[in-house]
């Protein structure tokens, strides 16, 4: 183990679901992989008033579906620690500090910390305030801090949250966590664009002729009514994780693989999406909210728990973004992301340019079908090619077929999962994965603009059935430029 991989974690929310659900597995299959041998330890924080005794059989129950032998649990268990603590009360973070210290000397672990906030983000500004206040972070090892989403609410609300947090923390201590940045296949967007040299001699407004990125969910809020009805789709899915595709998707070649090259090549991306007028996104985007679905019994998203009944907020977004240079001149870039789907998907389309069909007769000529790049994100993991081919007969006619490539379900099992990636990264402190500043600020300003223009009109909701393929209005949005969704 280099020294770079040792390190005190301490995680703000440890009772919470993301600790559960998520952090405990994760760093129990760093720990099955030898990734976290002796020297690392976890202290877990949260209000409640729990004996180490307690937390270690939560993190056990957290871990139970991976089936570890008793020795392999009792060792793993061993360095977790708990400490009751309220992140509003100062006093309580000189128990922390006193632990923290403690397990720094039993561990070896250098003075290495990373500190995980698992809570709602209006605590951030005064955990890490007080973390360099009270001497937490140390001024010999890293200090690394872990940040969920959402990261504000609109670019000022993050403006502010990010002042607060780099008053203790630099921008290259700060990890923020967009989990889709942790996906195998998002990460493969670069393999296969740049490592085809087929795809990067055509990856340009010459070849492409639109760009098409879908987030579906079968699900509808369940029980983050409360929260998604302050946020909606705009901010909870297209702010980060869509924009994040898309940067990837439209980015200049990085100059080098490495993160500095990487995040510049994707803020510069960012920066050339424009920045639509109150009338351009009524042109080039619509919203949409699921109704009820008598036929399956699903609710209508204003009768959901925690809901307003009355409620404007959208549960599905299409729009089209324009990215302002030579590249992509004229390529559009459809997106869209929403509730009560008919499926889950998360899958890319890179739509190539079509050419007259040089085998069709004069009286039905016609265009060929278009070549069709395919990025399978989720639940499918690979990707397929769509070229024509002569359908079987004797008639000379074409037809398109599916070159596919799926990963196997074994090759799934053991391929690390997304929070499980993004922690082995922030320990050995590569932020390539994650979104810096600049990101999220230029997210926000594309996104601010949709927001408050439709904040100024009242939609017509709702406006789809839950269980279908969203609203007519994205198919609409489209067909404007003689499009379909593939
Ligand atoms: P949660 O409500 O389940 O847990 C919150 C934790 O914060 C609990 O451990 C609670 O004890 C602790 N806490 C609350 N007030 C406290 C205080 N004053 N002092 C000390 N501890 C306090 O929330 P969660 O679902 O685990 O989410 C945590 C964060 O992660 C949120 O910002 C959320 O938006 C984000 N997030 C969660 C998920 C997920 O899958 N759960 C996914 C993406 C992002």
């Amino acid at each position: 183990m280099t020294d770079e991989q040792t390190a005190l974690f301490t995680i703000f929310g440890a009772t919470g679901d993301l600790a559960q659900r998520k952090l405990y597995p994760s760093l129990f299959r760093l720990f099955r992989k030898g990734f976290l041998n002796d020297s690392f330890a976890v202290i877990g924080t949260a209000r409640r008033d729990w004996s180490n005794d307690v937390y270690r059989n939560a993190v056990s129950e957290s871990i139970q579906s991976f089936q570890p032998t008793s020795t392999e649990l009792a060792e793993f268990i061993s360095h977790f620690y708990y400490q009751a603590h309220d992140v509003n009360n100062s006093e309580d973070y000189s128990l922390l500090q006193t632990l923290a210290d403690t397990l720094d000397n039993k561990y070896n672990l250098k003075s290495n910390r990373i500190f995980y906030l698992a809570m709602a983000p209006h605590f951030f500004g005064t955990i890490t305030q007080q973390l360099k206040e009270q001497g937490i972070t140390t001024k010999d090892g890293f200090n690394r801090l872990i940040i969920e989403k959402p990261f504000g609410s609109d670019y000022q609300t993050a403006l502010s949250l990010n002042n607060e947090i780099n008053a203790a923390f630099e921008e290259d201590q700060i990890f923020r966590i967009d989990h889709y940045l942790g996906k195998e296949m998002i990460q493969n967007i670069s393999a296969i664009r740049f490592g085809n040299p087929l795809f990067t001699s055509i990856w340009n407004n010459t070849y492409i002729d639109n760009v098409q990125v879908t987030l579906a969910e079968e699900l509808g809020v369940e029980d983050r009514g409360g929260y998604y009805d302050t946020s909606g789709a705009l901010k909870d899915m297209i702010q980060n994780h869509t924009l994040q595709v898309v940067s990837l998707l439209a980015m200049e070649p990085p100059k080098t693989f490495t993160e500095r090259d990487i995040r510049s090549a994707k803020i510069a991306a960012l920066n050339d999406i424009k920045l639509y007028s109150a009338e351009e996104v009524a042109e080039n985007f619509v919203r949409g909210q699921y109704d009820a679905n008598p036929n399956t019994g699903q609710l209508a998203y204003r009768q959901e728990p925690n809901v307003a009944p009355e409620s404007q907020t959208e549960t599905y977004v299409a729009g089209k973004l324009t990215i302002e240079n030579q590249r992509w001149q004229g390529v559009p870039f459809f997106i869209r992301s929403g509730k009560r789907l008919s499926k889950k998907e998360t899958i890319i389309h890179i739509v190539f340019k079509s050419d007259l069909n040089p085998f069709a007769t004069k009286e039905a000529a016609g265009l060929l079908p278009n070549n069709i790049l395919t990025i399978y994100i989720q639940p499918t993991e690979g990707f397929s090619l769509t070229l024509n081919g002569k359908e079987i007969g004797d008639n000379f006619k074409i037809e398109p077929l599916k070159l596919a490539f799926e990963h196997s379900s074994e090759a799934l099992d053991n391929s690390p999962e997304a929070y499980e990636k993004l922690l082995l990264d922030c320990l050995k402190g590569d932020g390539t994965n994650f979104t810096h500043w600049d990101e999220v600020a230029q997210s926000w300003r594309i996104v601010d603009v949709i927001r408050q223009t439709w904040d100024k009109q009242t939609p017509d909701f709702p406006n789809y059935i839950s269980g279908s393929n969203g609203p007519k209005c994205a198919d609409d949005l489209l067909a404007k430029d003689h499009a379909i969704w593939i």
